[in-house]
């Protein structure tokens, strides 16, 4: 390996940086792209052909033959299409891209989900490059890709994608908290939301990974029986990393960081063979579109490695599942972290009043956030007992919630003052290390100067919770403002009318602070009675998307038309109806093809070597028995096999509809677990050698 080639030398190469625009456009444009960047103002495209002529310049360059619009669709995955940058003109090759292939249309955008969109308005889309992501170079054996990420809009103006709503909801943020800043006499030109988003994920054997069709195909095990071992001895967190994994990673890292993807953190997660791969964080937007990058990275160094990496939510059962921990905050142009206590008396009011915001965001949007995180794979996670629970609350930790409940008992001013300057200047380490000790079964939790959302799922975008989060915490900023202007309109103190507004905050927010242990049954409990709802399955969480309330606020922010949150809707609870179909088909095929013959065999061996016993006149009873008990197992699974194919049978047509999700969760999955149940003991029970899919054990052990 060449020891000379540090990270700084090459990070970045592969994109097309500022520095690069500055470098080939003239003074304006470049200062418009930058002041887009900075501010996410809209880039004013009449100047398309020139940034389209000077990233074809580049690109070329570094041996680029194709571009193509990189987007994020609603199928869950990114898109990408090809073109050459050749043209012909009068017979002679020339490579060519202009401004409007950097604007290009798309007349196939009916070929990706709509949500019944595309039957009310023109298929027709349009994809365009957004400037504050910088378009990179995929490399193959025989040049690169120039790749732009886009927007996907259709011509009537309805986001087609998931990046679109995130921009829009950062535009509301920075709105909102600028206004606030001004309003508290601090103004900046710009707030964004930051992402930090940390992804878990299992690396396991390619050869073994293609033994397992189930894994292939819906990207769990929905068939294994446990292993004896599996992380009960919780030895493998922050283990010793192993050197295929580290190898892994290494190959991913370097790639990365030509990327531009700020990859920093690595570490074994809590199961074996789980790992976690952490990025610095940036700009959310940025930060979105990076962790797709990587994911994508991922998958393919782990083929060149005859590895496979899982991003399943739970490609084990009984075995810890993996989430994508979205670390969040806002941060001014000058670089001030808003969720951060701060060191001077100023900043700890300003600190608290967008905690304060953000509390109320979870409190009213809860049920928002809980969408952005369901799916058929999350289910698996946020709807059993492990981390973290489906009910939405928030930790703040013991110091924070002392001087939060100290300006609750309507004590002095001072006495908070004093406390909040305190956690400022000389306590913070203190409550930084009061959380990182203790959030760890939170979906929401406050470390130290960010809010944790642990409950997105590994395979998930970040997009869409980070859009809802960024909205409903602009809604709230709105709120506030009105209190606070007319109570220093009223010409209240500035320091007190702060925290005024966020007494009155932090007491109607009250039902979902909780700071103790949130796997245990006594929150549940708790929770319940506190009203908070415990939205365990996805159908249920989907129906936030079906009210008013929701409707109402994501289009008054511009964010979603009323028919488009119905779309996501109809393709969110289609996508889940049809993964458990899939799920269910792909079962039925491994107990038929692969369990039953395996059965047969073993049932054979048992039949005759209890023939061979008894006809040697020894009487052989036990063995009859366990022949007895395995026969009973095969009839069972029989049994089992014709439940799951009556229950996808009778199911109500309708893919996108409740009734079907309703259905799916009444028949299809109790009769899926019933099959499940009875070959893994079948599994428990057959001669390893005739098993036709590796074991738990295998998958996790070697
Ligand atoms: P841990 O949560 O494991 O203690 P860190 O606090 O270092 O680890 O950070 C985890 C992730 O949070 C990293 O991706 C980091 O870049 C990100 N992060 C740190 N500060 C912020 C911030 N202000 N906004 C968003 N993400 C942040
Ligand atoms: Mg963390």
């Amino acid at each position: 390996m060449d020891k000379s080639s540090s990270i700084s030398a090459t990070y970045g190469c592969y994109t097309f940086t500022l520095d690069e625009i500055q470098k080939r456009l003239p003074r304006p444009i470049f200062e418009a792209i930058k002041s887009t960047i900075a501010a996410g103002e809209p880039l004013d495209m009449g100047f398309a052909d020139e940034v389209a002529h000077a990233m074809k310049e580049w690109g070329v360059e570094h041996g680029a033959t194709h571009y193509t619009h990189w987007f994020q669709p609603l199928t869950g995955a990114t898109a990408e299409k090809h073109d050459a940058f050749l043209e012909l003109s009068g017979g002679r090759p020339i490579e060519r891209f202009s401004g409007s292939q950097l604007i290009q249309a798309e007349p196939d955008a009916s070929s990706f989900p709509s949500g019944g969109i595309r039957s009310t308005f023109e298929a027709r889309g349009y994809t365009a490059w957004d400037p504050t992501s910088p378009a990179f170079l995929i490399y193959n054996e025989h040049g690169a890709t120039l790749t732009i990420p886009s927007v996907f809009v259709s011509y009537t103006g309805e986001a087609l994608d998931k990046k679109t709503p995130l921009l829009r909801s950062m535009r509301e943020l920075n709105r909102a908290a600028r206004a606030t800043l001004e309003l508290m006499g601090h103004p900046t030109s710009v707030v964004h939301s930051t992402l930090g988003a940390e992804q878990e994920y299992f690396l396991i054997d390619r050869h073994l990974f293609h033994r397992r069709p189930d894994l292939e195909v819906t990207g769990r095990t929905i068939l294994g029986t446990t292993p004896p071992k599996g992380q009960q001895l919780e030895d493998n967190y922050f283990g010793s990393i192993d050197d295929r994994a580290l190898d892994f990673m290494g190959e991913v890292e370097s790639e990365a960081w030509k990327l531009g993807i700020p990859v920093k953190t690595r570490h074994n997660e809590v199961a074996p063979h789980q790992y976690e791969a952490a990025p610095i964080f940036q700009a959310t937007n940025l930060s979105c579109d990076q962790n797709q990058m990587l994911m994508d990275l991922m998958r393919k160094v782990a083929r060149r490695r005859n590895l496979a990496v899982l991003f399943h939510e739970k490609p084990f059962a009984g075995v810890n599942g993996s989430g994508k921990h979205n670390n969040w905050s806002m941060s001014t142009a000058e670089g001030r972290n808003l969720l951060d206590p701060g060191a001077t008396p100023n900043e700890n009011v300003e600190f608290l009043y967008f905690l304060a915001a953000a509390l109320q965001a979870v409190h009213k949007r809860g049920d928002l956030l809980r969408a952005s995180v369901a799916s058929a794979g999350n289910d698996h996670r946020l709807g059993a007992n492990e981390a973290p629970p489906a009910i939405i609350s928030v930790f703040l930790g013991t110091r924070l919630t002392e001087i939060l409940d100290t300006l609750l008992a309507g004590k002095s001013i001072a006495a908070v003052q004093d406390q909040v300057i305190q956690t400022g200047l000389e306590v913070l380490p203190q409550v930084k290390k009061d959380n990182t000790d203790r959030n760890r079964t939170s979906p929401f939790a406050f470390t130290g100067n960010k809010f944790e959302f642990r409950a997105v799922g590994s395979s998930q975008s970040s997009s869409m919770s980070m859009a809802y989060l960024n909205v409903a915490v602009a809604e709230a900023l709105d709120g506030m403002w009105q209190r606070l202007k007319a109570r220093l309109d009223g010409g209240e103190d500035r320091t007190e009318a702060i925290l005024a507004v966020v007494r009155d905050v932090y007491a109607a927010c009250q039902p979902i602070v909780f700071n103790g242990n949130n796997y245990a049954q006594a929150w549940v409990d708790e929770a319940a009675r506190r009203g908070l709802p415990n939205t365990i399955s996805t159908p249920a969480a989907l129906l936030a998307l079906t009210s008013e309330s929701a409707k109402t606020l994501l289009s008054e922010y511009g964010i979603f038309q009323p028919h488009e949150v119905d779309a996501r809707y109809t393709i969110l609870l289609e996508q889940y109806n049809r993964m458990l179909d899939i799920e269910a088909v792909q079962m039925i095929r491994m107990a038929k093809t692969g369990i039953l013959p395996a059965a047969y065999a073993q049932q054979a061996t048992m039949a005759d070597a209890y023939a061979k016993v008894s006809s040697c006149g020894i009487k052989a009873d036990v063995q009859r028995e366990e022949l007895g008990v395995y026969t009973g197992m095969i009839e069972e699974t029989l049994t089992a096999i014709d439940g799951v194919r009556q229950a996808l049978k009778n199911a109500p047509d309708e893919h996108a509809g409740p009734e079907k999700a309703e259905f799916q969760i009444s028949t299809l999955r109790p009769a899926m677990g019933r099959l499940r149940t009875v070959c893994d003991a079948l599994e428990r029970r057959t001669d390893e050698e005739l098993w036709p899919f590796p074991s738990y054990h295998a998958l996790l052990f070697q």
